[in-house]
């Protein structure tokens, strides 16, 4: 299949050319129709598989050809997600397909952890807003943003941003949200509430689940090591050399084992940055940026990390310390295997955690076929 048959605007066509987008993904193929009809919608594919262009895509597509003064002065679009990066993140993709466009389309992150005033004086005539829910909130509280006018509603890690964590938020914001209006809710993780919490948010979604075929090569290829906590960094650093890593994204269980593990990198000559949510805003920038830009070797991170980041043929994901949940696992090790390029993810597991390895392995209907450590000269 073609972009060409996807019925987009010539500009938002060049645009893809100029990315090097050739055909559609699977989700995209389907998922694009179905939102320039304006339905709602429940996407649901793995990680890496592309559902950010699945919903920027036909969104652009539905302002492109609106001139300014046609629309509000207020968002039309709103697109929630559960962390700052992300926001930056989807905000540069809208951003990257609005280029050219006939008529200029004005999007904008906003999120926490930053001062708020620049974001209450830029928002204005803003017509795509991306943002985390708690930011989105002062900003409506304080008057700088109405969401009245908001026509189309996405929520990306729609699990996440359904669950308990984000609950009281998002009910508050779905109150504001004019109850006419498209939604399209995308995941890589269904779990049951999600079923539950759906008829909230969606009418008469079309649910396009995109299964995995048998016959696919898994792009993400898993190992794991037995081995002990005292030999985790050693083990770490001997991974990092032998296996000539140029870039890895490590996982840790807290931002407080995340410095540890990065001061002893950088003690030990491996270049390396800690990424977890006590870290200022700034620092956390600073730190995926100089990452995603290949400058970085090793960044050390929480579960913060783990939805949604892309990071450009990610070769290397190892889990430090295990997730406590199944679905952390997918998010995490999903940050390499994307978009068609290849990747392994390793993950270190001491004596307590086996058993937690095979009720995430059952999970996710996998194996790993594990190495002793002890078996290893380092
Ligand atoms: P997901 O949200 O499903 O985890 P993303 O939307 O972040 O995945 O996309 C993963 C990567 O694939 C990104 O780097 C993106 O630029 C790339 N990508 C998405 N769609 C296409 C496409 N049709 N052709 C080529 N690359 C694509
Ligand atoms: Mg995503």
């Amino acid at each position: 299949m073609s972009f060409l048959e996807l019925n987009l605007h010539p500009s938002i066509l060049s645009n893809l050319a100029d990315q090097g987008y050739q055909s559609p993904t699977p989700i995209q193929a389907q998922a694009i129709p179905v939102a320039i009809q304006g339905k709602d919608l429940l996407g649901i594919a793995k990680t890496g598989s592309g559902k950010t262009a699945s919903f920027v895509l036909p969104l652009l597509n539905e302002l492109v050809s609106k001139a300014v003064s046609e629309r509000n002065r207020q968002p039309n679009v709103l697109v929630l997600v559960p962390t700052r990066e992300l926001a930056v993140q989807v905000a540069d993709v809208f951003k990257v397909f609005s280029r050219n466009l006939k008529h200029p389309v004005k999007s904008m992150a906003v999120f926490g952890g930053v001062s708020i005033n620049p974001q209450m004086k830029a928002i204005f005539g803003v017509d795509i807003l991306i943002a985390t829910p708690g930011r989105l909130l002062d900003l409506q509280r304080s008057n700088a943003v109405d969401l009245s006018k908001v026509k189309r509603l996405v929520i990306d890690e729609a699990d996440k941003m359904l669950n308990l964590g984000f609950k009281k938020e998002m009910q508050e914001i779905i109150a504001l949200l004019p109850k006419k209006r498209q939604n399209l809710l995308f995941s890589a993780t269904l779990s049951d509430q999600l079923a539950g919490l759906n008829s909230v948010v969606l009418s008469n979604p079309v649910v396009i689940k995109i299964e995995e075929k048998v016959a696919d090569v898994e792009l993400i290829n898993l190992s794991g090591y037995f081995v002990s906590d005292e030999r985790k960094g050693p083990l770490l650093r001997h991974l990092i050399r032998a296996k000539k890593m140029k870039q890895v994204l490590v996982f840790t269980s807290s931002g407080i084992k995340a410095n540890k593990v990065a001061a002893k990198l950088i003690k030990n000559g491996i270049p390396a940055l800690p990424i977890h949510g006590k870290k200022s805003q700034s620092a956390r920038l600073a730190a995926l940026d100089k990452f995603k830009s290949g400058k970085l070797q090793v960044l050390v991170a929480t579960d913060l990390i783990s939805r949604g980041i892309d990071i450009d043929a990610l070769p290397y994901v190892i889990n430090y310390e295990l997730p406590r949940s199944p679905k952390d696992f997918v998010h995490r090790v999903g940050r390499t295997g994307r978009a068609k390029s290849e990747g392994l993810a390793i993950s270190f597991v001491n004596r307590e955690e086996t058993h937690h390895l095979k009720v995430i392995l059952k999970k996710m209907k996998r194996y790993i076929d594990m190495i002793d450590s002890e078996t290893l000269d380092f």
